[in-house]
């Protein structure tokens, strides 16, 4: 399988990315000792990944916009 941080190969069976260290989230859930904080964990990880995705998205248009206003002066 692939690692969900870096997205380099890893052992199946690993609970962490060799590569990066990540916690490795896998979707068959087999050790189900805690379920309730795999869960919220799972949670938080995918609201990280909505707030990082807005943010990135946030930059590129900022970006787009601060560089058609310096393109639209120099233009002028
Ligand atoms: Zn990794």
């Amino acid at each position: 399988m692939y690692c969900n941080m870096c997205g380099k190969e890893i052992a199946d069976d690993s609970r962490f990315c060799n590569i990066c260290g990540a916690k490795v989230i896998t979707l068959e859930a087999k050790v189900t000792n805690e379920p309730d904080v795999e869960e919220n964990k799972m949670s938080v990880a995918k609201q990280a990944l909505l707030i990082a995705g807005a943010t990135i998205v946030g930059l590129i248009l900022a970006g787009g916009i601060l560089l058609f206003t310096i393109s639209l002066i120099s233009y002028l």
